[in-house]
């Protein structure tokens, strides 16, 4: 039985004093909710004060990226051991606009989730093809390029903090999600090979996320399907109403 896991990603959105106003509510709508597992990704910039308005919750803060030397001459950069400093306790690595727009690849993002969970932090490590792979039938091989690459280097203790997330290009802030059949069949392929790099028993545990376009109206279905353990949120989790809502549907599977 794998808890559920909601990430609401804020990506370049909010001031502190805005992220302050959400996590507020999301904290207090929130605390009573139990059996699923809940986190807020905000900038860098944002991420102590939020953290630490957090404390004592059950909501966690969660970094957009996680760069993988400790420290030295990498201007613009931050590390996982800063991150903990500040209040993380979880950094996706390997969005897809981190790899569209920023050159992340399959192997960059291996290197930022080793260092990421070498911090103590959990790494959501995110795969997905575009649409142009999807039409040309290359999803699987796509997804599979990704996760070799997320995942080199990596042995089955960490697999307690490893969470892959199944985003989708083609239906990340399009409003165009893929179906939950859809989703499932790529989930079950992303299964299937956790299975043979860490033995079935440790990949059953291995929470996979969807992501894109999630809503209150389409979360249930998406996670109702055998392999989807939650979902990474991206627009509807900058409106506490929003997030609120996909959590307890979610929950509600
Ligand atoms: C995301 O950026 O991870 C995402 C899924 O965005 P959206 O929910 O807006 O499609």
């Amino acid at each position: 039985m794998r808890t559920p896991f909601v990430v609401g990603n804020w990506k370049l959105n909010k001031t502190i004093a805005e992220s302050l106003t959400l996590v507020t509510e999301l904290k207090n709508q929130l605390s009573a909710v139990k059996g699923i597992q809940i986190c807020v990704a905000p900038t860098f910039v944002s991420l102590p004060a939020v953290a630490k308005r957090l404390e004592g919750s059950n909501i966690g803060t969660c970094s957009q990226d996680c760069f993988w030397e400790t420290s030295g001459a990498w201007t613009g950069e931050v590390s996982g051991p800063m991150l903990v400093d500040a209040g993380a306790t979880w950094a996706i690595v390997g969005h897809s606009e981190r790899r569209q727009f920023f050159g992340d690849t399959s192997e960059s993002v291996g290197k930022k989730a080793r260092a990421a969970l070498a911090a103590g932090l959990g790494a959501i490590v995110c795969v997905g093809e575009s649409l142009a792979e999807r039409d040309g039938g290359r999803t699987l091989a796509v997804v599979d390029d990704q996760l070799a690459g997320g995942l080199s280097g990596m042995d089955g203790t960490i697999v307690a903090r490893l969470v892959i997330a199944y985003e989708p290009v083609w239906a990340i802030g399009t409003g165009r999600t893929a179906t939950p059949g859809q989703a499932q069949e790529v989930h079950a392929h992303i299964r299937k090979r956790l299975h043979e790099r860490f033995g079935a028993t440790l990949a059953d545990t291995i929470r996979i996320q969807y992501g894109g376009s999630v809503k209150s109206s389409n979360a249930e279905a998406l996670i109702a399907e055998p392999d989807i353990d939650g979902a990474l949120v991206g627009g509807a989790s900058l409106e506490a109403a929003d997030f609120i809502a996909i959590v307890k549907a979610a929950r509600g599977t």
